[in-house]
């Protein structure tokens, strides 16, 4: 477009994104700009508005962040664990301060309502109380006696400099997957969110300062593919956190891991939903609706499969399109709005892709959310949408689209339905609804997906459980949270001694024959 064709809307909106604040990045305590030149805009999905540029750090800064986490890392991990904990006691107390302060900033810059938002900050909460219990989490084991006069024990010891790499669809919560746990074992941590939510980051960044943090512990590097690539390449990091979509999360975990690094990558999901005929049909149609739509279906356990079993299509069907036809899209501000708008235009144009190549492979639209009514000019919404008879080989029921749409396939048996969903590379989360113990006890035991939820809406597992998905979902060994943080952040280190003498005090023990 050519400048004379621009209207007076169009240029003053340039001019914002020009006049626009450059993020800044956090590192050894203070805020510094970034040396490399490039700058991406930050825009509020729900009307366009520039918010904010966020630098895309380049080699230097992510090394001069390393620099300030070693330069912290001997007195940080020298200090006693009880005085770590307090730091995190202290961030509790902060994000509770601060809740509704956080959630705008989530709303502002990710788009999700701001129910949404608060209860993304209250899981974020429930992780940094669990992260409190590190100092019995944290310990060790010993066996007395492993010889006649010798014990061996093996303490945690933390690792080093540690990095996790964060996607947008939660920039409180998956942050915090992370660094209270990092920090609390000793180590120290550099954060690099995604660039499309760098607010609420810095937000985090100014609350750490405001904690007392000690310089360097935590630093926050702002950019995109070229700082991804100098932390998985960077000597001075020990262990990378990553969490995105699946191709990303492949490629971070064989290049971390090349390079030595202990990793942890969680990628994209594709979740179903399994309804059996017996199913309590009000519960389910909320939980259904609560996965599908909540968060715009922007979450890694979004239900984006419903898979009816038998006579369940008859019971369901119905009442889930009376109930999501009452869903409505819209600023994540307005209280009447279950959905707000999905993060880009890019995401956008994708989610109405997929549901015109879900129509052009033969799916049927229950629901057509492709032009909500009443949402904000200039905003990325698309309204619930629902596409009945999918298929398993139709894009749709391939792709992780990460917006508001339903796939529902109809099954004849429980052994259909398992297979339809072992059959998806991915296995984050899962649901079945019945209350029949029998069909639940075999797709639990059956299903290939790392979190299972009966009865309840693809469920998350509590902070103080492990969390992660199986297959292409999840790359590495150790989950997220629960025990397996602790064992993700320290490194074992096992000693075996004795003693010769019998602990007599007040004179040196000698060998006899020697004089002194
Ligand atoms: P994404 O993979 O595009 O980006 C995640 C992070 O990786 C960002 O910080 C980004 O800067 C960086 N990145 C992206 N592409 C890169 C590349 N080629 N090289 C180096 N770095 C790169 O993911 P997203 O769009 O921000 O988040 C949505 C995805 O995250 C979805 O697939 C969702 O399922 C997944 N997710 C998974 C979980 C989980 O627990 N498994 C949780 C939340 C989100």
């Amino acid at each position: 477009m050519t400048t004379s064709a621009l209207t007076s809307e169009d240029r003053a909106v340039a001019e914002k994104a020009v006049n626009a604040r450059v993020l800044q990045n956090f590192v050894g305590g203070r805020w510094i700009v970034a040396q490399a030149s490039g700058r991406l805009d930050v825009t509020n999905p729900a009307n366009g508005e520039v918010l904010a540029r966020v630098p895309l750090s380049g080699h230097d800064d992510v090394e001069a962040a390393v620099s300030a986490a070693s330069t912290a890392l001997p007195d940080w991990r020298a200090r006693p664990v009880g005085d770590r904990t307090q730091y995190i006691y202290a961030l509790r107390e902060q994000f509770l301060k601060r809740i509704d302060e956080l959630a705008a900033s989530i709303t502002r810059e990710g788009g999700k309502v701001l129910s949404d938002a608060r209860a993304e900050v209250t899981r974020a909460i429930e992780v940094l109380e669990v992260a409190c219990a590190s100092p019995m989490t944290m310990q060790g084991r010993v066996l007395e006696g492993v010889a006649r006069g010798i014990d061996t024990e093996t303490v945690r010891q933390s690792i080093g400099v540690c990095a996790a790499i964060t996607p947008f669809n939660f920039p409180a919560m998956v942050p915090m997957w992370f660094l209270p746990f990092a920090i609390v074992c000793g180590n120290t941590f550099i954060l690099k969110p995604s660039e499309q939510v760098p607010l609420t980051s810095e937000l985090i960044g100014r609350i750490l300062t405001d904690i007392g943090l000690p310089p360097g512990v935590v630093n926050i590097v702002h950019g995109a593919h070229d700082a991804v690539n100098a932390i998985l390449d960077s000597p001075g990091i020990r262990a990378v956190s990553f969490v995105g979509s699946v191709n990303t999360a492949k490629y971070i975990y064989r290049r971390a891991a090349e390079n030595g690094k202990r990793v942890q990558a969680l990628g994209g999901a594709k979740n179903y939903m399994v309804v059996m005929p017996d199913a309590v049909v009000e519960k389910t149609v909320s939980n259904v609706l609560g996965s599908a739509f909540g968060n715009a279906g922007q979450r890694c356990m979004a239900g984006s499969v419903l898979v009816t079993v038998g006579a369940a299509q008859k019971v369901i069907m119905e009442r889930l399109k009376e109930e999501a036809q009452k869903l409505i899209a819209g600023e994540g501000t307005n209280p009447k709005a279950a959905l707000g708008p999905v993060i880009s235009t890019a995401a956008c144009d994708r989610v109405h892709d997929c549901i015109e190549s879900g129509l052009k492979e033969g799916a049927q639209l229950l629901i057509d959310g492709r032009r909500p009514s009443g949402v904000p000019a200039g905003g990325n919404f698309v309204g619930p949408t629902i596409l009945n008879n999918v298929m398993p080989e139709m894009r749709v029921a391939r792709e992780e689209i990460f917006g508001p749409v339903l796939s529902v396939m109809h099954v004849d048996t429980l052994d259909e339905a398992i297979a339809i969903v072992n059959s998806d590379p991915r296995g984050n989360g899962t649901s079945i609804f019945t209350e029949n113990g029998a069909a639940v006890r075999e797709y639990t035991r059956r299903i290939e997906v790392g979190m299972v939820g009966v009865n309840i809406g693809v469920a998350a597992s509590p902070a103080y459980f492990p969390f992660s998905g199986w297959k292409d979902s999840f790359f590495g060994d150790l989950h997220v949270h629960g025990w397996d943080a602790v064992d993700f952040f320290t490194r074992k280190k096992t000693v075996t001694s004795r003693y010769f003498s019998r602990g007599e005090t007040g004179k040196y023990f000698v060998e006899q024959g020697d004089k002194h």
